[in-house]
């Protein structure tokens, strides 16, 4: 194929300066130092400080590609470092200590595709298997059931927002002879409600079901709650009865990036590897090359607080929620919070305080919710309650008798 030459100058793009970049790159940090203290709405921690990595973001590309207990010819990985990540989750979640995989993936989303993918692996025969999940489950969920082709049923929640056990019972009674797979969800996107994996096994025992798969899609809660002496919370781990775990990396450890971890016993997953000789490390993940950068800030995010200083921060953010629900409740405002959860459900605030530049993640049906992530203060939780107090003292301000066509005058104190 002949190459033509490109046209006259004029038709390429206009040559950015440095200082055009340069601008840009200051408008876009203002802009985003701005939006963070009013953004309470979405589950993204923001109490580290990450400039540490600052040196492993220039030139070098690091690519955790394949399988990550593999390093492969490439030297040019962070693997190590996401090993770390893999056992130290690995044991938060109870996995075998003999017999534990895992891998950092793009996301929670990823995880559980990963886990839904692998589950329908283990049931390739006839009958073939049905997917159970919890109507509130994440959005991912029914998509990637209908991605993999999967027969899915979506459960009713009970008043609580979990899944409604008995009606997990009459619709898993309806077919008894198929492989169950249940998609637990530990910590619905809307309320942090928990479906608790030991009942959902205990269901399933009492209608016999032997050929089950339990993935934990514990996205946002899955961290928090693990870090908690498991009397004191709901089941959702291996121990409890799940066969593969998933968490979100920019959500509790609140990674600057998205990126998540998937957990299983590598005797359920291994036989799916397929070696591959070009990389030297099995292709066992769902993307190709992986971002090394992301199991590094992990990493880091994991080991410079350690358990306990990850202990520190859940209960403080459970502290803090818990207040903010108590406030609300005082100023007459309706609000729920389930036990344990960082989310405080509350009814849609008036349209004033939401002009105010609040970020607050909403449903169709009036309420909203807001979340005190760790490196969410006091602080800003009290600027909230201060213009929810103001509105609603205009809110119960008598109505004017009339209105001036001026509308000042109008408004009585
Ligand atoms: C956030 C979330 C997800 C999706 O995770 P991403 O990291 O955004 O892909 C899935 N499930 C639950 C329960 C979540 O909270």
């Amino acid at each position: 194929m002949v190459r033509r030459r490109r046209g006259p100058l004029a038709l390429h793009p206009p040559v950015r300066t440095a200082s055009v970049v340069d601008q840009r790159l200051a408008d876009l940090r203002n802009d985003l130092e701005a939006a963070r203290l009013r953004n309470i709405g979405f589950p993204g921690a923001v109490d580290f400080d990450y400039t540490a990595l600052a040196p492993f973001l220039t030139r070098e590309l690091l690519n955790n590609v394949g399988d990550p207990y593999v390093d492969g010819i490439g030297r040019n990985h962070t693997k190590q470092f996401e090993r770390e990540v893999v056992e130290m989750l690995a044991d938060v979640f109870r996995a075998p200590a003999d017999d534990r995989w895992g891998y950092v993936t793009s996301g929670g989303t990823e995880g559980n595709f990963w886990a839904l993918r692998l589950a329908q692996r283990a049931f390739p025969g006839r009958p073939r298997p049905v997917v159970y999940f919890n109507e509130r489950a994440h959005y991912s969920i029914p998509k990637i059931v209908r991605d993999l082709g999967l027969d899915a049923v979506s459960i009713r929640a009970d008043r609580f927002d979990q899944i409604d056990y008995d009606d997990l019972h009459d619709q898993v009674g309806r077919r008894r002879d198929r492989p169950v797979v249940v998609a637990a969800t530990i910590g619905t996107t809307m309320s942090e409600a928990v479906d608790d994996v030991r009942v959902i096994g205990r269901v399933l025992d009492r209608l016999d079901v032997r050929e089950r798969f339990i993935h934990a899609d514990a996205a946002l809660a899955g961290l928090p709650l693990g870090l908690l002496e498991p009397n004191e919370r709901p089941g959702f781990d291996f121990a409890d009865g799940a066969d593969t775990v998933s968490i979100s990396g920019h959500k509790f450890p609140g990674s600057p990036s998205p990126s998540g971890v998937v957990i299983a016993r590598r005797s359920l997953c291994e036989r799916y590897a397929r070696a591959v000789s070009y990389t030297g490390s099995p292709d066992t993940t769902v993307a190709g090359s992986r971002s090394g950068h992301a199991a590094l800030i992990l990493w880091y995010a994991l080991h410079q607080h350690g358990v306990a200083g990850h202990r520190r921060r859940a209960r403080e953010a459970r502290e803090l929620a818990a207040y903010t629900h108590a406030q609300l409740a005082q100023l007459g405002w309706p609000a729920f919070r389930y036990p344990l959860a960082f989310t405080v459900m509350l009814r849609t605030p008036p349209a004033q305080v939401l002009d105010r530049g609040w970020v607050l993640a909403s449903s169709d049906d009036g309420w909203c919710h807001l979340m005190t992530m760790p490196g969410v203060t006091i602080g800003v939780i009290q600027d909230f309650l201060a213009d929810m107090s103001a509105a609603i003292a205009d809110l119960r301000r008598p109505a004017p008798l009339s209105y001036s066509a001026g509308g000042h005058a109008a408004v009585t104190a």
